[in-house]
């Protein structure tokens, strides 16, 4: 885990040795339970921190320090990026959200051997969250990694955010073509003017993106609309 201690300090941020106990048994149980149910492609350890969890903490340079913030994880599906978030901020108040609920019941069984405290975990689609009294405009941040094209995106996060929050979104190279392209749904869903933030990963050559939108007014009632109307429809 020296590796990954190194690269956060690169980035900025560094870990206690609390928090590199703590990545070690997710790591460890990341690839036990990667043999019975489907995690991620990756299984090499090495790789695993940098494309999984070095990847997931990029998101505080741009967030800033996310200690007594809420944040929720929507598609979390391993746990990204709101599980190294977690372990990086122990004091924020975090809710994951996969619809499948194995990968629900991972992130469950990660988060009590961590140790970590004020862990929610929901196994339920985005759309249907966005429209509950309890979890719609209640999050300061909405976060999402590989889940969907922001145009889709934008329908399932902005709705969750509070206003004065923020969504952001983690994603490859089309990430500026994906903003241009999500501008119309963005203002209808109550998003301000997105900014893309790119991020080095080391040794993969590759340029990561974050794209964040503040939320500057109310999410319209009728959205989100219907689960899988988004993905079929987008605004
Ligand atoms: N965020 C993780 C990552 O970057 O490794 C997982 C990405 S995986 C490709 C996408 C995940 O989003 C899947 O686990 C899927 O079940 C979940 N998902 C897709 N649409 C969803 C929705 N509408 N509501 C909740 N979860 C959803």
């Amino acid at each position: 885990m020296e590796d990954l201690a190194d690269w956060s300090r690169s980035l900025g941020l560094s870990l206690t040795g609390t928090q590199i106990e703590q990545f070690a048994a997710y790591e460890s149980l990341m690839l036990e339970w990667n043999e019975r149910i489907s995690l991620t492609a990756i299984r090499d350890p090495h790789q695993i921190r940098i494309r999984h969890f070095l990847d997931a903490l990029t998101c505080a340079t741009v967030t800033g320090p996310l200690e007594s913030v809420s944040l929720i994880d929507i598609g979390t599906g391993a746990g990204l990026p709101g599980l190294p978030l977690k372990i990086l901020f122990p004091g924020m108040r975090l809710t994951l959200v996969d619809s499948v609920a194995k990968k629900a019941k991972f992130v469950e069984l990660v988060a009590a051997e961590l140790g970590l405290t004020n862990v929610m975990v929901l196994s339920e689609r985005a759309e249907i969250l966005g429209q509950m009294g309890e979890y719609r405009e209640q999050f300061d941040w909405v976060v999402a990694r590989a889940v969907a094209d922001l145009r889709v995106l934008a329908e399932l996060l902005l709705p969750l955010a509070r206003v004065g929050g923020h969504v952001l979104a983690q994603k490859g190279e089309s990430a500026q073509n994906e903003l241009n392209a999500a501008g119309s749904a963005i203002t209808t869903l109550g998003g301000g003017p997105g900014v893309v933030s790119t991020v080095h990963l080391p040794e993969t050559g590759q340029a990561h993106y974050l794209i964040v939108i503040p939320k500057v007014g109310p999410t319209p009632t009728r959205y989100p609309r219907r689960p899988g109307i988004p993905a079929k429809r987008p605004l």
